[in-house]
């Protein structure tokens, strides 16, 4: 998989983006975002694209900065809470973004940005590849696990992660970041700060383990939070960051919030801190509800929660 450009791709994608200008109107309009968040809720786009490489990525940046209209990146949505009026301008979804390559004797995994988690730790465990077993049960992107620097079992994508390819609004070609220069921490890195946008990333894993072994241990992972979690509803996950050492779903619990109703939005019976969709919750409901739990928390314990899901559109 190269992802440089060489000349004749820089050729191409002239020819690409020639394309794409006569294919203009296969960008979507309004398109309801609620099938693009695992929340199931969300209003209309205002324009949708689903890049699936590199070149409809970069020239999807170019056009929303020709036309000057706002833009932003979907992955899987599954840690977005988008508004129900929808997004203005141009959303850009990367989960057909996909590709891998695995390297079995050096470790060494490349994946494109729309690769999806579950899928990718899946392959590597048949590779015979250790260090991805955390994540077999988050339903997210590669690009939004960077992101989010997603973790869970201890283990989290900083762990692995040698380097990423980025594209950003001004640069001509895709550049590489290393790991010590994405500034990770709890459920964060200098990607949700700065516009870049991950195009594909490279892990260094640990090679020569049995496959059957870390399989054993991926379906480990995921009959744990089949029991714990409320994996049958769509959700976000976990809505608020834990405020170390505590823990937020904790805190929702023993204030007796489990199963809080607004709308068709709840805190979840199984594990307070998600707020699942019983069928026709709408964004707002879900928004008021998490603005009602941090003022019970407020109040009780003089601590305000802070959301991990990201709000669009709000
Ligand atoms: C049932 C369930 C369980 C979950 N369990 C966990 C868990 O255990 N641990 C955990 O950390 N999270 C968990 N999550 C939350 C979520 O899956 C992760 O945060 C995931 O990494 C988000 O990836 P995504 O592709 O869905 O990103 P999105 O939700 O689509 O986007 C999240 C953010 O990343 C940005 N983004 C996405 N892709 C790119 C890209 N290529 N380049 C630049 N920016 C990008 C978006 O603009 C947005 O700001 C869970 C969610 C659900 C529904």
């Amino acid at each position: 998989m190269e992802l440089t450009k060489t000349r004749t791709e820089k050729r191409n994608n002239t020819q690409t983006l020639c394309c794409l200008i006569r294919h203009y109107m296969e960008l979507e309009k309004l398109v309801p975002l609620s099938s693009f968040t695992t929340w199931k809720v969300g209003g209309p786009a205002e324009l949708l694209a689903e890049a699936t490489n590199q070149k409809e990525l970069e020239w999807l940046i170019q056009f929303a900065q020709r036309k000057k209209m706002p833009w932003q990146i979907i992955g899987a949505g599954s840690n977005l809470l988008i508004h129900d009026s929808g997004l203005e301008g141009l959303s850009i979804c990367l989960r057909k973004l996909q590709g891998s390559e695995i390297n079995r004797e050096s470790g060494y995994v490349e994946a494109m940005a729309g690769e999806s988690i579950p899928s990718l730790s899946r392959k590597v465990a048949k590779a015979g590849l250790h260090g991805l077993e955390w994540s077999i049960g988050i339903p997210g992107t590669i690009g939004g696990a960077i992101t989010m620097n997603a973790g869970a079992q201890g283990g989290c994508i900083a762990d692995r992660l040698d380097s990423i390819l980025v594209v950003t609004l001004d640069s001509k070609e895709p550049f590489r970041l290393y790991n010590k220069e994405l500034q990770f921490g709890y459920r964060s890195s200098r990607i949700q700060n700065e516009q870049l946008i991950v195009l594909s990333a490279r892990f260094r894993l640990e090679p020569g383990h049995d496959q059957n072994f870390i399989q054993k241990q991926n379906n480990t992972n995921l009959n744990h939070r089949l029991q714990t979690q409320p994996y049958q509803l769509p959700s976000c996950g976990s809505v608020f960051r834990n405020p170390e050492p505590l823990k937020a779903g904790k805190l929702i619990e023993n204030l007796g919030l489990k199963g809080k109703r607004i709308g068709d939005a709840e805190i979840s019976k199984k594990h307070a801190n998600f707020i699942v969709n019983n069928g026709s919750a709408k964004a707002s409901d879900i928004d008021k509800l998490i603005r009602l739990v941090q003022k019970e928390v407020e109040e009780a314990h003089q601590l305000l929660l802070h959301p991990e899901v990201k709000r669009l559109g709000f």
